[in-house]
């Protein structure tokens, strides 16, 4: 261990133990090696000074320069607060303070010039700034150049600990540690290779940037060498484990699969479907263990993949079982597979939360003798009491919503781990799959089946709703039906449920005459599979819901998706929304309705979605406009996605050259045995000491 990683952080002055504890509690940095690795999340340029009659629209953070005009105390208790109205002769901005209220007032004073820090937000047609940095302005040495910003916590602010705070320390450690003079921790060819800055001098330039170009070197390098570290984990790990497990040979194709492929398959599968096909019995006829993850856009035809997957196994004397995310969809997969299954006279079997005991002991035995060959559920699914006789494959639909944990109890079903088919209808970025999936295979069905029309967006506003329902109505006298969508999140249940419950009595007066129907997470599971009913049959033409319905629901004569507040939603969820229509022949719509006041970020998203159905295209955006660690998926991977510094979204031809490079090293020297091989072993042990192993997951 390095002198840095050992170094407590209390030692380093100005900090000592209190600020250490909150440093270790808060962003846990617990030595100088965490600190000098905390990075800013972003730069400023303080070289610009803004005018405050400029001010227009959503602002970054910026600087203003004048001075405070008044001070007023206003609100009690925990609502008390510090306002004081701050001019630079072109307007006024209103600064507002919560905490440290009487210090704030005692320091700061009416008629200095001062220059403020922080990001104005615009209330009823004015600005106002909450906790701004504020320093006394210095003619004689304004502010200049590049600044970093950290990521602090409200608690921390609330000791007075701020961005600048920070930048201070930061700015002590660097001298105290000489950190120009650090051991290079990448070998020398791969720094020559790559052109790459020198380690000391890009932490100094991460920390403080001499320059724009300075600054992007730095980052290019401490990107490259995080990603570098994160592909030769994965790939040695991959060398060492997995690939080789052995597996339950599914020999041959029997009378099951060939019976229904031959006299009962409901349509002419599309190519891609048949590729996948054979991608998995290829897999499940070698050998070994089957691993793998099938990508396919809402609506491509994943079930009957599934299914004839099922057969396979069946065919070879062995179990199978699809888990799905919730009940609805668990029940649909159920219907549609016991259709197809009936046919071929395989029992199917429907397990979830609300199986009565009779009927669960009923499959637990009959799984048990082996009479049971496919069951279909939820989580119920993977409890220990369910136990089979020869489960020889495992489907997961749905993957996002499961976890790590829950998948390895799969693997468990058996003495002989099951192959695992892991469906999933978000399309996982290629340079995230590579990175994330690095032992799993992954089959893509990019064809959707015949006839289907591409789904027209619309981003509609308040003020275009009547023209809105104009619409709706219209679609509804073709004989079609329609979704309307509300949002609905836990912290804002009750205002969310009231919204629903008021566009549906309004939505009710708009289309008298035509029956409506609702649906929403809180009712009773028969009130709720009622009203569904009644949308799926066709007596009720609207259905007005939150997104319970996000997954599963197949109604193909729908051809109309409203979704209220669509700003409120992500881009993926949208998209699984959208999803629900464009099923059948006819032409269908999807129309966002959302406030017209937006940020930037939201406004592309609604963008995004206007501009185009394919599913990849829409999740390459979702990770950019959200970052890797928060797409669904990622959190469970058990990887440490609190990358510092790169960016799998956006950094995609870093992750190639790291990964290629990471590639050589291996082929070089497998076990890292070279001294420069065990040099780069104890930095991984350092680096990836303190992050669960991910190895085992898929
Ligand atoms: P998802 O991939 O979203 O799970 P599903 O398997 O539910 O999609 O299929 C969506 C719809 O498309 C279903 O109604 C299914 O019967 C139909 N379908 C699937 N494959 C084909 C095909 N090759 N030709 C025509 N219809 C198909
Ligand atoms: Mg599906």
């Amino acid at each position: 261990m390095s002198l840095l990683e050992r170094s407590d952080i209390k030692y380093l002055p100005g900090v000592g133990p209190k600020r250490a504890e909150l440093l270790a509690s808060e962003l846990h940095i617990h030595t100088f090696h965490d600190m000098l690795y905390y990075f800013p999340f972003r730069y400023v340029d303080r070289s610009t000074i803004f005018k405050i009659a400029d001010l227009q629209g959503e602002m970054p953070s910026i600087q203003l320069k004048g001075h405070f005009v008044n001070f007023v105390t206003q609100g009690e208790g925990a609502k008390r607060r510090l306002v004081a109205l701050f001019s630079d002769g072109t307007g006024t901005v209103e600064v507002v303070w919560f905490n440290r209220i009487k210090t704030i007032a005692q320091t700061y004073r009416t008629g200095t010039e001062y220059i403020l820090f922080g990001k104005p937000t615009l209330f009823k047609n004015s600005y106002s700034i909450i906790h701004p940095e504020v320093d006394i302005y210095k003619p004689e040495m304004p502010p200049t150049g590049l600044v970093g910003v950290y990521n602090l916590t409200e608690k921390l602010r609330n000791r007075s600990f701020t961005s600048r705070t920070m930048q201070k320390l930061e700015a002590t450690l660097l001298d105290n540690i000489a950190v120009e003079r650090l051991p290079e921790s990448l070998p020398p060819s791969i720094i020559a290779k790559r052109g790459l800055m020198p380690l000391g001098e890009s932490l100094r330039n991460l920390h403080q940037p001499a320059d724009i170009p300075s600054l992007q070197r730095a980052q290019y390098r401490q990107k490259y060498e995080e990603l570098f570290f994160l592909e030769l984990d994965i790939l040695k790990n991959i060398k060492g484990q997995s690939r080789k497990l052995p597996g339950l040979p599914f020999a041959h194709v029997g009378t099951l699969f060939n019976g229904f492929y031959h006299n009962y398959l409901p349509f002419p599968l599309t190519n891609a479907q048949k590729r996948v096909i054979r991608e998995i019995r290829h897999d499940t006829g070698s050998g070994h263990q089957m691993n793998r993850l099938l990508q396919g856009d809402v609506g491509s035809g994943k079930t009957i993949v599934a299914f004839l997957s099922m057969l396979l196994a069946l065919d070879n004397g062995y179990q199978a079982c699809i888990m799905a995310p919730t009940e609805i969809l668990a029940t649909q997969h159920y219907e549609s597979i016991s259709q197809m299954a009936a046919g071929i006279g395989v029992q199917v079997a429907l397990l979830t939360g609300s199986t009565r005991k009779r009927e669960r002991d009923c499959i637990h035995a009959a799984l048990q003798d082996g009479s049971l060959g496919i069951l279909i559920g939820t989580h119920a699914l993977i409890e220990d009491v369910v136990r089979f006789r020869n489960l020889g494959l495992a489907v997961i639909d749905e993957q996002h919503r499961f976890g790590v944990a829950q998948r390895a109890k799969l693997w468990r079903k058996n003495v002989t781990p099951p192959h695992v088919l892991v469906m999933t209808a978000t399309p996982i970025p290629r340079t995230l799959a590579m990175t994330v999936y690095g032992d799993l295979d992954v089959s893509v069905i990019d064809e959707l089946p015949p006839g289907r029309k591409p789904v027209t967006t619309r981003l509609r506003y308040e003020k275009d709703r009547r023209e809105m329902y104009h619409f709706v109505a219209t679609e509804l006298r073709k004989g079609r039906q329609a979704y309307i969508v509300y949002p609905l999140i836990e912290e804002n249940e009750k205002l969310d449920l009231k919204a629903l419950e008021e566009g549906y009595e309004f939505v009710r007066e708009a289309f008298r005459g035509c029956k409506v129907t609702y649906v929403h997470g809180r009712m009773k599971p028969a009130e709720k599979e009622a009203h569904m009913q009644q949308f799926v049959s066709g007596e009720a033409r609207i259905l007005v819901a939150t997104t319970v319905i996000e997954v599963g629901v197949n109604v193909p004569n729908a051809s109309v998706m409203v979704i209220e507040n669509a700003e409120r939603f992500g881009l993926s969820q949208l998209h699984q929304l959208r999803g629900r229509v464009g099923r059948g022949a006819d032409q269908s719509y999807c129309i966002l309705m959302s406030k017209y006041e937006l940020s930037r970020d939201t406004r592309h998203r609604l963008e995004v979605m206007t501009q185009t159905n394919d599913g990849f295209v829409v999740a390459e955006e979702d990770m950019k406009l959200r970052g890797p660690g928060d797409m669904e998926g990622t959190q469970q991977s058990g990887i440490a996605f609190n990358l510092r510094i790169a960016n799998l979204a956006t950094d995609g031809l870093i992750v190639q050259a790291a990964r290629d490079d990471a590639q050589d090293v291996l082929d070089n020297d497998p076990e890292l045995s070279t001294p420069a091989g065990q040099r780069l072993n104890t930095e991984l042990k350092l680096r990836f000491a303190r992050t669960q192993h991910w190895g085992l997951i898929s």
